[in-house]
């Protein structure tokens, strides 16, 4: 963390820091940031580096997360956690006093504050993203102010900063709303891409958390529904070695080695995708609600994620199948398809409307940007609007018309850091200079 060179977790993105500093007390930022603006500078706040996109590169002083005192309300179900936090360490404090975050991603190693501010969600028809569970903010903003915020206290301050892409100050503080711990039984099983398009709606409607693979260039797809269980019902988790032969050996050691093959021999991604589909057999177990949303993702990849209004999901897809065999490149990765609720976030890709996520990945090292330009193209004509921290070719202007809430975002952002101390690259092609 205090070494000056950074590159994400993917491997795509690298920046060299003129200065490294830990995050800590609000005060603490609050100086630094005062330090920086003086001198001309900027900085950017990380969190654990698993954006695609440039979100979190900087050449000027990179803040790196730090740990602090947390503090729970059990009666009100809310915990006040230092902004760092890594999700892995959250999930462990909430279920120490049963409570649990109502959803979660694909895996746990991102820090909440990086996870919010790019719009980081999970699936459940009837459920927002991690910034929805957001209920109140402390942010030190480019001129050095501390501010808290909450939907009645600068309510525009806590729109703007429960998803800002870390471009309208640095999160310290989060107060997040959650729930009562709850096991979930998982249910993972192989079923034909058709099958699944022809009943998408009603899975969506009767899971709790339905999502489904795709494996490129066949017609197999491992569907994932994931619900609470009842009263009665006891968790049985997966045996440690069941465990151990699905996420590690299967999903991990031995994708890895598939993938390898396909970077070496990109003709044999149709065979290989047919193996890999047919490798994931059906299990079902249920597990602390954590331990059934996240597992280890060890295999690097890059990736894509856009979100569409949930009636244009078979449409999306049906233009996805197209892109796949047009785009000149050989796949190796499955195409995820999850859902959300709409929500009153700003910059959610969920804003207004019951979204569907189609997100696609490509081998590291494998030639990606044809592949997602070309499903950017029919995203694009759905009014498809791109994850923050996953890879895409937006710009201010394009987005703009597709956020009612942008502008409102951007007059926040022209409030609060006025001298763009936590510009950069990034920043400034999706918000505008
Ligand atoms: C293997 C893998 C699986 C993933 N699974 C999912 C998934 O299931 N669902 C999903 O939606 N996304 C998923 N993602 C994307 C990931 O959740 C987001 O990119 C997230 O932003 C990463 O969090 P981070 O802590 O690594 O933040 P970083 O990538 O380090 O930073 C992201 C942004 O947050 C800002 N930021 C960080 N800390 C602060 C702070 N204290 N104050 C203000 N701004 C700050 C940074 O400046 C930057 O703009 C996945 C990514 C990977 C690599």
């Amino acid at each position: 963390m205090t070494s000056p060179q950074w590159t994400n977790w993917a491997g795509n993105q690298r920046a060299v820091a003129r200065e490294v500093a830990e995050a800590g007390s609000a005060e603490r930022v609050a100086e630094i940031v005062g330090r920086v603006r003086e001198s001309g500078g900027t900085l950017k706040a990380i969190g654990s580096g698993h954006s695609f996109t440039g979100a979190a590169r900087t050449d000027g002083v990179r803040l790196a997360p730090a740990s602090g005192r947390y503090a729970v309300d059990r009666e009100a179900k809310r915990v006040t956690v230092p902004a760092g936090m890594p999700l892995h360490e959250l999930n462990r404090v909430l279920a120490a006093v049963d409570l649990a975050l109502p959803n979660l991603g694909d895996i746990d190693r991102q820090t909440i504050a990086g996870a919010i501010s790019t719009g980081t969600h999970g699936t459940g028809a009837k459920l927002g993203g991690l910034a929805t569970f957001v209920a109140g903010l402390t942010l030190v903003t480019g001129t050095g102010e501390v501010l808290h915020a909450s939907p009645t206290e600068n309510p525009d301050v806590f729109e703007a900063a429960r998803l800002g892409v870390g471009a309208v100050g640095v999160l310290t503080e989060l107060e997040l709303s959650c729930v009562d711990s709850f096991p979930l039984r998982a249910d993972e099983r192989p079923m034909p891409l058709d099958t699944v398009l022809s009943t998408v709606d009603e899975l969506a409607a009767a899971n709790d958390h339905f999502e489904f693979y795709w494996f490129p260039y066949t017609e197999l797809t491992s569907v994932k529904r994931n619900n609470r269980l009842g009263p009665d019902e006891a968790p049985h988790p997966l045996p440690k070695w069941r465990q151990v032969l699905d996420d590690e050996l299967l999903s991990n050691t031995a994708f890895s080695v598939l993938c390898k093959l396909v970077r070496r021999a990109p003709a044999l991604a149709p065979r290989v995708n047919g193996l890999s589909a047919r490798a994931l057999s059906a299990r079902s177990y249920a597990d602390r609600s954590d331990r059934v949303f996240c597992t280890p993702r060890r295999v690097r990849f890059v990736e894509m994620e856009y979100s569409i209004p949930r009636e244009a999901l078979t449409e999306a897809f049906a233009g996805l199948r197209r892109a796949v065999e047009t785009c000149g490149v050989r796949i190796a990765f499955p195409v995820e398809v999850r859902v959300a609720a709409a929500d009153d976030v700003w910059l959610s890709t969920a804003h207004g409307r019951d979204a569907a996520y189609l997100a696609v990945h490509q081998y590291v090292g494998m030639a990606y940007e044809p592949y997602f330009r070309a499903v950017e193209a029919v995203m694009r004509g759905l009014d498809g609007r791109p994850h923050w921290g996953k890879l895409h070719w937006r710009d201010a202007d394009s987005l703009r018309a597709s956020y009612p809430r942008f502008d409102d975002f951007v007059a926040v952002r022209d409030r609060l850091d006025p001298d763009r101390v936590f510009a950069n690259d990034y920043t400034r092609r999706v918000f505008g200079d």
